[in-house]
């Protein structure tokens, strides 16, 4: 069952040990957000305010926090690990086994005023503004960490399945920083034809055309890794289908229904075929396309594609929402 997002008051919060309070300048609208209202995922309490992809300036310091000053512009990495489990011990913060997700676990970001520890905090370099360091945090780090993970290497072959706010700025990384050749597929119109305006090598309807085939053909065998940010059983097929010998498929997209893969399993031995989640991002990945872009050995122009004040929330919900309106990214705004 969904439930109804609604603004409201609420008191401004308190930095608890360890914490700061950010003034949120720019926060984005994820499709993770939509999944919540929907009710496919659920919060740890309600009501909570959503909110996982922020930027904004350093508010108040709790107790014990000396690395940051106040009016500081930062942004902040909405994963918030426990610190003492296995995985973060052994510095795989994103795998953390009681991961706390901003606006999931904990009261997020589409506010005013919220509150993280101060290691999930990272400077923001003068030269990016709020609302693209903001969608840097999520929306450009989940494919940044997904292309890590998949070890491609320069001048590769990619093919990215889904098209919307994680596959484009995933494509972007791989022509940019990697030299790679990206096939594009997607169903949706509006994302084939932002597929066409970043200029992918080739762009795949997959609505009129037997995908895997087709993506063989064009590279000459096969991609070395597939990326899928759709979310769905038959897309990782397709995925693991157009892969090329020693080739692997990166899902990250989401779903809770079951695995089902018709391929056979001589397949996957004879073509030593991996298929690998990736989950989130680490501070690394973060901080690294700041860099990266604040340099411009990377370049974001236009996928904030749209932004509304945080008391336009629903305009910006709802936005997100239409499959047709090309909404890259839609960030919430709040004035200074
Ligand atoms: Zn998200
Ligand atoms: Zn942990």
């Amino acid at each position: 069952m969904g439930v109804d997002p609604s603004m409201a008051e609420v008191p401004v919060p308190e930095p608890g040990m360890g914490e700061v309070r950010i003034a949120m300048r720019a926060c984005g609208i994820c499709g993770s957000d939509l999944h919540i209202i929907e009710g496919d995922t659920r919060t740890a309490h309600l009501p909570m305010t959503m909110g996982h992809e922020p930027s904004g300036v350093v508010d108040a310091l709790g107790a014990g926090v000396g690395s940051l000053s106040s009016g500081q512009r930062v942004v902040v990495n909405g994963l918030i690990p426990c610190g003492t489990c296995w995985q973060c011990a052994n510095g795989r913060r994103n795998r953390c086994e009681q991961l706390c997700i901003l606006g999931l676990g904990r009261d997020g970001a589409h506010a005013d005023y919220f509150t993280v520890p101060a290691e999930n905090v990272i400077p923001l370099p003068d030269e990016i503004d709020f609302a693209l360091g903001a969608i840097i945090t999520d929306a450009i780090a989940t494919p940044m960490h997904a292309i890590r993970s998949s070890g491609v290497q320069k001048g590769q072959t990619a093919a990215i399945f889904g098209l919307g706010g994680l596959g484009i700025h995933a494509a972007m990384i791989l022509q940019q920083l990697y030299q790679v050749e990206v096939v594009g597929i997607d169903v949706d119109d509006a994302a084939l034809a932002n597929g066409q305006r970043i200029g992918l090598s080739s762009i795949i309807d997959a609505r009129s055309a037997q995908v895997a085939r087709r993506v063989r053909d064009e590279t000459g065998g096969g991609v070395d890794v597939a990326f899928e940010f759709v979310g769905s059983s038959a897309v990782v097929e397709q995925g693991l289908r157009c892969l090329r010998p020693g080739g692997a498929c990166i899902v990250a997209g989401v779903h809770s229904n079951r695995l089902q893969l018709g391929l056979r399993q001589e397949t996957l031995v004879a073509r030593e075929l991996t298929i690998r989640g990736s989950l989130g991002y680490t501070n690394d990945d973060i901080s690294d396309l700041l860099r990266l872009v604040s340099t411009g050995q990377l370049v974001f122009d236009d996928t904030v594609s749209h932004t509304f004040d945080l008391d336009d929330y629903q305009v910006g919900l709802d936005t997100l929402r239409q499959q047709d309106s090309a909404a890259i990214r839609v960030v919430i705004t709040a004035a200074a």
